[in-house]
């Protein structure tokens, strides 16, 4: 089959590998139709990671069951599918409890296994024509009768709209709350999304890429452009000198200032600094545990300069992780179905497996109106 493997630092290429089977009888093989490029790739695709040479990546992915394993019951072939990008068996302490982006039994040793992903277990990734499904009965969840007709709504619930929400749900975004974003990529807009969805009075956002940010103001969301105002004065200012009630992290690591010089503590402590005492903050911007290459002295073991004094005076509560997007698919793929929800006001290109590493440039780029990149594998 076709796939799009990792080669090197910024070298991904489209080759023949050997077509994704049956392996467990609890297994699926979907041909996918739908497979996006995330911006956790971009960690990968940068060289900031450890991700072999080789991996097959994608972790956003939907398509079309077309073979179970023999203990599969609930999933049939011809089922539509979308794939939470956590690989979880269901039945682990982390996962019974909801905690499936944790998840004990699928990648030994860690908590928690993906799709084509560095250090999260040996599975292949899903930018390829076929795909293997671990734990299919418990991994896939099927689409209605609109499921081509939705295709670009219901690709976004394999990872970055029940992303954004877990983001809302960590920042304990309630009805009538202000809330300021950080970061107007993917998961920051459909954060921002979220949260208008559940009756957020003031949704801010922050970055200082003009497309992201006209993309978060035809939702509803105030933008905030960090390369001409300092965000932390423009949302105690919009908020008649309090900070925000709710923040969500959506930038990660690699969080830079708007000339391009990467500092990783930034997004906390400006978090820290607009949220109003006793508000929460929900981080799932990644933070890897180490990266040799950062220019940064602490985040190379891992670490960030953070203004934790200011954090325990405030009164500030903070989650962070993986989204357990089993969690969340069910519901907000209803919000999609009834039409309450269409997340793909945020999907930019849709393109042949082929032009995936031209795509990758771009997206990695952050190219005027590459906001998110839809891959068709399938034709
Ligand atoms: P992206 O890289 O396209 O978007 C990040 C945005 O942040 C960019 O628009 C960039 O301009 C902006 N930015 C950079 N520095 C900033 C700063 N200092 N202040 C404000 N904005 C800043 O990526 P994405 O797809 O939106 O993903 C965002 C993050 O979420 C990544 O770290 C990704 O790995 C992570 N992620 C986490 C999960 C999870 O389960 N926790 C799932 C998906 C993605
Ligand atoms: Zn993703």
């Amino acid at each position: 089959m076709k796939a799009l493997v990792y080669k090197g630092p910024r070298d991904v290429s489209v080759t023949n590998v050997p077509d994704a089977k049956i392996e467990e009888p609890t297994d699926a093989l979907v041909r996918i139709t739908s497979t996006n490029i995330c911006g956790s790739d971009l960690h990968m695709y940068e060289g900031r990671t450890s991700v072999e040479k080789g991996k097959v990546l994608g972790h956003e992915n939907l398509g079309e069951v077309i073979e179970v394993g023999d203990a599969v019951s609930r999933i049939t072939v011809g089922d539509r599918v979308a794939l939470p990008f956590n690989i979880a068996c269901g039945f682990c302490k982390n996962c019974e409890r909801g905690f499936t982006g944790f998840c004990l039994t699928t990648n030994p040793g860690n908590a928690g296994a993906a799709y084509g992903y560095a250090e999260m277990g040996p599975y292949s990734g899903g930018q390829a024509e076929l795909l293997r499904v671990p734990f299919a009965d418990f991994n896939c969840l099927r689409l209605p009768e609109d499921a081509e007709e939705k295709e670009d709504d219901y690709v976004l619930l394999t990872d970055i709209f029940p992303t954004g929400y877990h983001a809302t749900e960590l920042a304990c975004v309630q009805p009538g709350n202000s809330v300021v974003v950080y970061g107007a990529g993917p998961v920051g807009l459909l954060a921002s999304y979220s949260a208008i969805l559940k009756g957020a009075s003031k949704v801010m956002i922050v970055d200082r890429h003009p497309d992201r940010l006209a993309l978060a103001e035809s939702i509803g969301a105030i933008a905030i452009d960090d390369s001409k105002n300092d965000p932390v004065e423009a949302v105690t200012e919009m908020t008649n000198g309090e900070g925000a009630d709710c923040g969500c992290e959506c930038v990660g690591w690699q969080a830079h200032d708007p000339k391009g010089h990467e500092v990783p503590n930034e997004t906390l402590n400006n978090l820290v600094a607009s949220v109003r005492p006793t508000g929460s903050i929900g981080v799932v911007g990644v933070f890897p545990e180490k990266d040799p290459k950062s220019p940064d002295k602490l985040m190379k073991k891992g670490k960030v300069e953070f203004d934790f004094g200011v954090f325990f005076s405030k009164g500030l509560r903070m989650g962070t992780g993986q989204a357990d997007v089993k969690r969340y698919n069910r519901h907000l793929r209803d919000l999609i179905t009834t039409g309450r929800a269409s997340p793909s006001f945020i999907i930019s290109h849709h393109l042949p497996l082929d032009e995936a590493p031209d795509a990758y440039r771009h997206f990695d780029e952050r190219d005027d109106g590459w906001t998110k990149v839809v891959l068709k594998p399938n034709g």
